[in-house]
């Protein structure tokens, strides 16, 4: 059975990044926890760097559980963190990784970008200016990224995390069969029972509502900053 290492960056004494008492940990975390059964439900093992809030001593600890494993691929989550305006998704790969890594990095990529509109930060190769290399991409035998799922820092992105939190979920798993090469089946909803009465959800209703208070939210911002700006405050 291919097997796949989910690595939930940070954890336990390290939260990682934060807003306010929002932390990088525990979305990850949450992410992973979504991810592992929908890649069993694929016939894919699992294995996991961490299943809950725990402190992993070292990167290189973390790697080598997978190596041991003898996982086909290595993805570490984690949630990227700039100023207030910095969103969107990237995933990290190492700087000297070949064609076939790139291309399995971009299909997780593109699988994420399909679920919800955003700024597409592509797939980033380390340099000595910017991210020489995460260790996560040194130390392991395997083919390996790290995502960095939007900002943490970014509200907009937190929201998306949030809203889309099952298709993003279920983005990565398409993304990762894709990239072990497990043909990916779209899994049945246990069955429900039936409802007395139907129960119709706005879907369309509420995504509307949702931009409209996107859009009042940025042009109280606005308002707020030209007031500033003629107040001299
Ligand atoms: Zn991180």
């Amino acid at each position: 059975m291919v097997k796949i290492c989910l690595d939930p960056g940070h954890g336990g004494t390290d939260p990682g990044a934060l807003l306010g008492k929002r932390y990088e940990k525990d979305d990850v975390l949450r992410l992973a926890l979504a991810v592992k059964p929908l890649l069993e439900a694929q016939g894919v093992g699992v294995v996991m760097t961490r299943t809950d809030d725990e402190t992993i001593p070292s990167i290189s600890e973390r790697c080598q559980m997978a190596n041991t494993a003898g996982c086909a691929y290595y993805l570490s989550l984690h949630r990227d963190a700039a100023g207030p305006a910095a969103h969107g998704v990237s995933l990290w790969v190492h700087s000297r990784a070949n064609g076939p890594t790139v291309r399995k990095a971009q299909d997780i990529l593109d699988e994420l970008l399909a679920v919800v509109p955003t700024q597409d930060r592509g797939v980033q190769k380390g340099t000595p200016q910017n991210y020489e290399n995460f260790g996560v991409n040194v130390y392991t035998t395997m083919a390996s990224a790290l995502l960095e799922l939007g900002f943490i820092t970014n509200a907009d992105d937190n929201d998306r995390f949030d809203l889309y939190f099952d298709g993003y979920a279920e983005a990565v798993v398409r993304g990762l069969c894709k990239a072990v090469g497990v043909t990916y089946t779209a899994q049945d909803k246990p069955a429900e029972a039936p409802e007395e009465e139907t129960v119709r959800i706005p879907t369309e209703e509420l995504k509307a509502a949702y931009s409209a208070l996107q859009a009042a939210r940025d042009a109280t911002g606005e308002a707020i900053e030209k007031i500033r700006m003629i107040l001299g405050v």
